[in-house]
């Protein structure tokens, strides 16, 4: 088998990847890897933009207070703190690097509004292209860059530890395995939503990250809190294209098949409210029977200006906002929960860090704040780099000897990840997720999840390492759902429906080894004042 070694190897090449590979290349030699092509990640589909609170009157207080309240008591509030404070150089950054976020005639930079924000604070590029223009804006910078080297459709099959100490990956690329040994791992692997039949996310995010993590050891937590977007567009396609909540921001309304605003009957913040329970009542007014829509002729031809993309999406659908109000679906969008990081993005093995929708510091809580997602990308990558500065040597001074077996031959990698994802036993998969451990989850439920994840398991897992991935974060997922007995923000469950006080501090930790759930200790949550 071929190896290679590298200072840095950096996994994922959406923005928390780029911006990470970028800022380590001031350090170190750094090597790229993507499954995908570079630019094809849920980065490059986020639309809504970048909360920072550079408003009138808005401050770091208001931004760290609207993420606790969102994240109903379950945050890190230390790295909520870094979140907003290092939002600021950021931007800054962004903006040296030539990011062209959209601004007001002023040259001031355009803040939109999203779901519980008390200020308008979102800054967007392209109208809703934000994630487009980041990605390609930090991508012409890191092909500028010597320092790095960037390889595509390059799959991460398996880390090597030393049951401590991350050693390096084993990678599958251009029909063979490489075996690439590094001083320092980053994951930048995103999340998992395509484990749920409805999902904004693209055919890349299966959880690679965390089941490579898991199994070679690091701590899985808060995998029981998946953020179902609220407004998905309901049309038979996969993924499903999102209608950003900014359209709800710039003053769109849930109404029902009557033409009826239903959302001021379940939360004061009507269609403002936290995503969570937007979800929740689009899904409890489809369980009465109606049919859901977002009414956006209210914006008439803001629309088209605003939200171009949207716009060119929905027309190619055959629907026309800013005439008739579109058909909405949640959909799995986000998750809360991943590989257990600090506030300097390591994990609990020495030598691998995590960065991005892969990773928990705990930032989100039980509920993600809108456009928290790409700035805690962004700051917790800074901050790895920022990690390594002190860390590099010490890493660079262990020698470890490193062997793996592939577990998968160039056989098993035959699919596409289109083909893939057509697969039936994919469908089955995201089907049973979708019933089981979706928006409204049931003891019973749950239990016969698990039973029909083992069966999968046994049946499919061993004919694809995306298969092998899916099912470990599956399992994650159910077991962690099922230990939470209680509701809180996007993990609902129908036979334990309130909030409990013995689990207000408590975040959950899943080990691979085990297949059991226990408390994470340490940094865990401070709640809202
Ligand atoms: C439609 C949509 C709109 C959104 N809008 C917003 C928004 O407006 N604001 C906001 O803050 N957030 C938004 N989000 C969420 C946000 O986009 C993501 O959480 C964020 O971009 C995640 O970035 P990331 O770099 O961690 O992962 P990703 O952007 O998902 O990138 C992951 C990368 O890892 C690679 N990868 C995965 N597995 C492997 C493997 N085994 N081997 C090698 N490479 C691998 C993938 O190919 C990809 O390049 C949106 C999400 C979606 C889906």
């Amino acid at each position: 088998m071929q190896r290679v070694q590298t200072d840095v190897l950096v996994i994922g090449s959406g923005v928390a990847g780029l911006y990470a590979a970028l800022k380590l290349s001031e350090l170190a030699q750094v090597m790229l890897v993507t499954k995908s092509a570079w630019h094809q990640s849920n980065s490059s589909q986020a639309q809504g933009g970048i909360a920072v609170a550079v408003g009138d009157g808005d401050s770091v207080a208001a931004h760290v207070q609207d993420t606790l309240r969102s994240g109903c008591g379950l945050n890190n509030r230390e790295a909520v703190e870094v979140l907003a404070a290092y939002s600021f150089s950021v931007l800054d950054d962004l903006l040296r690097l030539g990011v062209p976020f959209d601004t007001d005639l002023a040259g001031r930079l355009e803040l939109g509004r999203e779901g519980f924000h008390s200020f308008p604070r979102v800054i967007h590029a392209g109208g809703d292209a934000t994630g487009a223009s980041i990605v390609h804006t930090l991508m012409q910078c890191v092909q500028a860059e010597e320092n790095i080297s960037v390889y595509e459709q390059t799959f991460v099959e398996q880390l090597v530890a030393d049951g401590a100490r991350c050693l390096g990956a084993l990678l599958f690329t251009q029909g063979k395995h490489v075996l690439v040994q590094a001083d320092a791992v980053i994951l930048a692997t995103g999340g998992c939503g395509q484990l749920y039949r409805e999902t904004t996310n693209t055919l890349f995010s299966t959880g690679d990250g965390m089941a490579v993590a898991s199994e070679a050891g690091a701590e899985l937590v808060d995998m029981e809190f998946v953020q179902f977007h609220p407004t998905a567009l309901a049309v038979p396609v996969h993924p499903k294209p999102l209608i950003s909540e900014a359209v709800r921001g710039e003053g769109a309304v849930l109404v029902n098949g009557q033409g009826e605003p239903f959302m001021v009957q379940y939360h004061a913040w009507a269609d403002l409210a936290p995503r969570d329970v937007v979800a929740r009542a689009i899904f409890d007014q489809q369980q009465k029977g109606q049919r859901v829509y977002l009414d956006t002729t209210r914006l008439g031809s803001v629309f088209e200006r605003r939200f171009p993309t949207i716009y060119r999406r929905c027309r190619e659908l055959g629907f026309d906002p800013v005439t008739q109000p579109l058909p909405v679906t949640p959909a799995a969008h986000f998750i809360m929960g991943g590989v257990w990081t600090d506030e300097w993005g390591r994990t609990a093995l020495d030598g691998l860090y995590a960065c991005g929708e892969v990773a928990c510091t705990g930032v989100h809580g039980a509920n993600r704040l809108a456009s928290n997602s790409l700035l805690e990308a962004l700051v917790f990558a800074n901050r790895i780099a920022e990690a390594l500065r002190e860390d590099i040597n010490r890493m660079a001074a262990a020698t470890a000897v490193m062997d793996v077996q592939p577990r998968f031959t160039d056989r098993h990698y035959a699919l596409s990840a289109r083909e893939l994802m057509n697969h039936q036993a994919t469908r089955e998969l995201q089907e049973m997720m979708w019933a089981d451990a979706g928006l409204v989850r049931t003891a019973s439920g749950l239990n016969r999840l698990e039973a029909k994840l083992h069966e999968w398991e046994s049946a499919w897992a061993h004919h694809h390492p995306v298969w092998w991935h899916m099912v470990r974060v599956a399992q994650a997922i159910t077991r962690s759902a099922l230990a939470r007995t209680e509701s809180r923000g996007a993990h609902y469950r129908a036979d334990y429906p309130d909030e409990r006080e013995e689990w207000r501090h408590i975040r959950t930790k899943w080990r691979r080894s085990t297949h059991e759930c226990s408390p994470v200790t340490g940094t865990v949550e401070t709640s809202v004042n």
